[in-house]
């Protein structure tokens, strides 16, 4: 047998002749730039999230920085965020010359640890970016209780986590700003790069909209330092296709972490979802001791695996000038050498589910 990781192939046999068409009105019309379909799916979005604004733009990436300069974060200010992440959530943080100030995670979630996190405000602290790891928010009510106390504010990185939900709302409302990621092996990805963000604040939905279109407020006229951060038309026109059936591909995601878990748990550390909150599972992740041995065996058998992620960002090379040493975060350290992702996506079959648990 031979899985395939994300199934992204399959994904597109499926909606071929809907996302085919789709894409070929928008480059007859060559409305390329800001098309109607980005407002489709900007509503759309609202509609599916339960959101006030959602603000679609060029990346997961860009939608951490926009999110970031509608906060107004200057040079020096300190964010406060985790190490066990993809480099971008520091990273943007650093770009803008701010300081990424990490915080261990908790050993089950993997999330932001919120018990650890006021011993690290300064009077340089202006936020707290947790990050939705492999779908799931954080523990977003003590983080933002202890943002209310010290006056911060919350922007989350939920570039993995479009459409979970934490008690009852989906994690885009949470926070003051929340982005996603349109990549194309995220939950809901696109055919490129794309992302979104999402507040229910409208001077920061109003900055964000200004911000992506380099800061304009009127044609060529410029109220603040923005940058070319638009989704294309063409990438709107197939995430209109595609959100219409997410509803059901992550109810198959979850389907499909149910019944991992159902046979692994005997034997290995399977995702742990906290009370009242829902994964959007971009990522199953399980630990292993010999994680090596394991991936080539299993990559032998035809069954891809993935490492999310081998390296803390406190031990990665750009961040050497944060001073931070092996040891300070002992849990996102430990979890580094031991995580192990599954392939996981909609489309996988049960055949192909009990193969993998087999090997
Ligand atoms: C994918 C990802 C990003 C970046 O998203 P892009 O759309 O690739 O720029 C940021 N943060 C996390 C946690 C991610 O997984």
């Amino acid at each position: 047998m031979k899985i395939d990781f994300a199934n992204l192939q399959k994904q597109h046999q499926l909606y071929k002749d809907e996302i085919e068409s789709t894409v070929t009105d928008v480059m007859r019309q060559c409305n390329f730039i800001m098309g109607e379909p980005v407002q489709t799916l900007e509503r759309s979005l609202e509609k599916f999230t339960g959101t006030k604004h959602a603000i679609t733009c060029s990346s997961g990436t860009d939608a951490l920085l926009l999110g970031m300069m509608a906060l107004d974060i200057q040079p020096d200010d300190e964010i406060i965020t985790t190490p066990f992440t993809f480099i971008a959530t520091a990273e943007t943080i650093a770009f803008l010359k701010a300081k990424p100030v990490f915080v261990d995670i908790d050993e089950k979630t993997y999330n932001i640890d919120p018990s650890k996190i006021e011993a690290k405000i300064t009077d340089k602290t202006k936020a707290i970016m947790p990050v939705s790891l492999y779908g799931q928010p954080a523990d977003m009510d003590s983080i933002q209780k202890i943002a209310d106390k010290h006056n911060l504010k919350v922007i989350i990185d939920g570039a993995q986590s479009f459409g979970s939900t934490y008690k009852n709302k989906t994690d885009s409302n949470l926070g003051d700003i929340s982005t996603t990621s349109f990549f194309p092996a995220k939950p809901l990805g696109c055919y490129g790069d794309g992302g979104a963000v999402f507040t229910n604040n409208i001077e920061l939905a109003e900055k964000m909209k200004s911000l992506r279109l380099h800061g304009q407020s009127k044609r060529y006229q410029h109220q603040y330092i923005g940058m070319g951060g638009r989704l294309d038309t063409i990438q709107a026109a197939v995430l209109n296709v595609k959100l219409k059936y997410y509803a059901q591909d992550l109810k198959k995601r979850q389907e499909v972490a149910e019944k991992y878990n159902q046979s692994l748990k005997e034997k290995y550390q399977i995702p742990f979802i906290q009370e009242e909150t829902t994964s959007a599972y971009a990522q199953y992740s399980i630990r292993v001791q010999n994680r090596d041995v394991l991936q080539a065996r299993l990559k032998d058998k035809g069954i891809p695996t993935a490492v999310h992620y081998p390296m803390p960002l406190h031990l990665q090379e750009c961040f050497q000038y944060l001073g931070y040493k092996e040891g300070d975060f002992p849990i996102s350290e430990v979890v580094s050498d031991e995580i192990m992702s599954l392939p996981m996506n909609p489309y996988i079959t049960n055949d192909e589910i009990e193969y993998i648990i087999k090997k």
